[in-house]
């Protein structure tokens, strides 16, 4: 094998620290009816997953739509009383 040359790559900020909503007080939440509920989402509150036909919580960061996440109502609620 050929010796690799040593590539510079430019240094890479590396991927967003993980989205937290409790970081983004403006998150925008929206309630996602049990029948829009069709895929396993994970918590970030709890960890536990979502399963499909869960109404449950979205929280949107105004300023980072993609970073979207799913919570269990109660866990949203509770998010700022755990840590
Ligand atoms: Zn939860």
């Amino acid at each position: 094998m050929p010796p690799r040359k040593p590539s510079k790559r430019p240094k890479r900020t590396g991927p967003k620290s993980l989205p937290d909503p409790s970081d983004h007080p403006d998150s925008e939440t929206r309630f996602v009816q049990p029948f829009e509920a069709v895929k396993t989402y994970l918590c970030p509150g709890c960890r536990q997953e979502i399963p499909p036909g869960m109404g449950h919580l979205v929280a949107v960061p105004p300023d980072a739509p993609d970073l979207r996440r799913h919570w269990h109502r109660g866990c949203w609620t509770n998010r700022n009383s755990r840590r």
